[in-house]
């Protein structure tokens, strides 16, 4: 029987046979964190680049976060949505403050932004067009979360494929291709959802052109435009929000990873004249934004704008990409940089996974999307030392495999 305890079992041995084997996991068991550095159970070290994906933005046991969720915890943890709580207020104040939105509701995860959203695109349109009108464009090679919502606005058919039939209404269209959305976009779309800058598919920024024209498009035939920041929101880019290098502005957001530094909350943000469809009682969870997790995600995004982790995200990104280009420059296997702020990529002429697994050995965390593709997330007070400290080691990685 698989729920019988075994002595001197490892941590790997116990996880492999009791949970879900829903994960392909490194065979890493992570026990402590500081700063960008990560230790295992047999105490070595590891430079994340990874941190939680594009989560821990102030670093591991930042005391930002902990001296919020110390103070926080002996106060209140928890108290139902049919109350009112000041740090959930004060949270969804300054992303309004800072933000094109004027209303914040608050859920557990990105996924649950994107459903929320979904949701609100749809009883929108019902409202105001009086008419069928409930179909969501989305991008191919997007990412938008694994519910069954989502995962039917997620481009990527090995996200979708077992779970069929998938949610009715949601169609795709190619990434920066204005043409192929003019020919999509008719009056049964209520929302076009996007990322300003794919994530999970490659870190592949939108053409400005592009989302210009989605903007038009959307505000000239009355559907709503959806940017998906979950990934790229809360600084990583070197600007508060990706939209923002591009000046274009959805009709609604929806945010999580970074928010809560790796509690876990999700947000979604929109206009007032399109909350306004979202009545009492439409639409509600009991964890969304509970005091516990709000104080410490006001504290973390108040030292993300107050103590120039932003700036420090631009700068240091700049000199990782141009340390990037370097690489390009040495090695042929590299064909191509990408990425703003610090969230950078290199895309190879072949598999990603064997320059992954030789980094850790080196005592380095980095991530490979869509096969090819090595993903850099550092926490965002990533010091130039550790970027070099990777780059070198890359360097001699992919000298071995030229
Ligand atoms: C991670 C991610 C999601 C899903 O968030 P979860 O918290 O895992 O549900 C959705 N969209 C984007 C762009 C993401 O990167």
């Amino acid at each position: 029987m698989s729920g019988m305890k075994k002595d001197n079992e490892t941590t790997i041995e116990l996880a492999d046979r009791v949970m879900f084997q829903t994960y392909g996991r490194y065979p890493l068991a992570l026990v402590r964190g500081e700063g960008c550095r990560l230790w295992d159970e047999e105490g070595n070290s590891y430079l994340d680049f990874v941190a939680g994906i594009a989560v821990c933005s102030l670093g591991h046991a930042s005391p930002v976060v902990s001296r919020a969720l110390e103070t926080q915890a002996k106060t209140l943890v928890h108290v139902s949505n049919l109350y009112y709580t000041r740090p959930q207020a004060e949270l969804a104040q300054l992303l309004v403050e800072n933000s094109f939105a004027d209303r914040v509701f608050f859920c557990n995860s990105g996924a649950e932004a994107n459903e929320a959203a979904i949701k609100l695109a749809r009883i929108y349109a019902k409202e105001h067009s009086g008419r069928e009108r409930y179909r969501i464009i989305a991008m191919e090679n997007s990412f938008h979360g694994r519910t069954m919502a989502t995962l039917s606005a997620t481009g990527q058919a090995k996200v979708r494929k077992g779970f069929e039939p998938l949610l009715e209404g949601f169609s795709f269209v190619p990434f920066n291709d204005p043409a192929a959305l003019d020919r999509a976009l008719d009056d049964t779309v209520c929302g076009v959802l996007m990322e300003p800058i794919q994530g999970e598919g490659g870190v592949v920024p939108a053409d400005p052109s592009y989302l210009e024209a989605v903007r038009t498009m959307c505000s000239e035939r009355g559907a709503l435009l959806i940017f998906d920041e979950i990934q790229v929101g809360m600084g990583r880019t070197g600007k508060l929000f990706a939209h923002e290098h591009y000046g274009v502005r959805p009709d609604i957001m929806t945010l999580a990873k970074a928010l809560g530094n790796g509690l876990p909350i999700g947000a979604m943000l929109s206009r007032e004249s399109v909350a306004g469809a979202f009545a009492p009682g439409t639409h509600a969870t009991t964890f969304g934004g509970t005091p516990l997790v709000t104080a410490v995600s006001k504290a973390v995004v108040e030292s993300l704008l107050r103590d120039g982790w932003i700036d420090h995200c631009r700068e240091v990104g700049a000199y990782f990409k141009e340390k990037l280009q370097e690489l390009k420059g040495r090695h042929a296997c590299v064909k191509d940089v990408r990425g703003l702020g610090l969230i950078l990529a290199i895309e190879l002429d072949r598999a990603g996974a064997p320059v992954v697994e030789a980094c850790m050995k080196e005592g380095l965390l980095i991530n490979c999307t869509q096969d090819r593709v090595l993903r850099f997330i550092p926490p965002l007070v990533v010091e130039r030392a550790e970027i070099d400290e990777l780059t070198g080691a890359l360097d001699r990685i992919l000298g071995q495999a030229d």
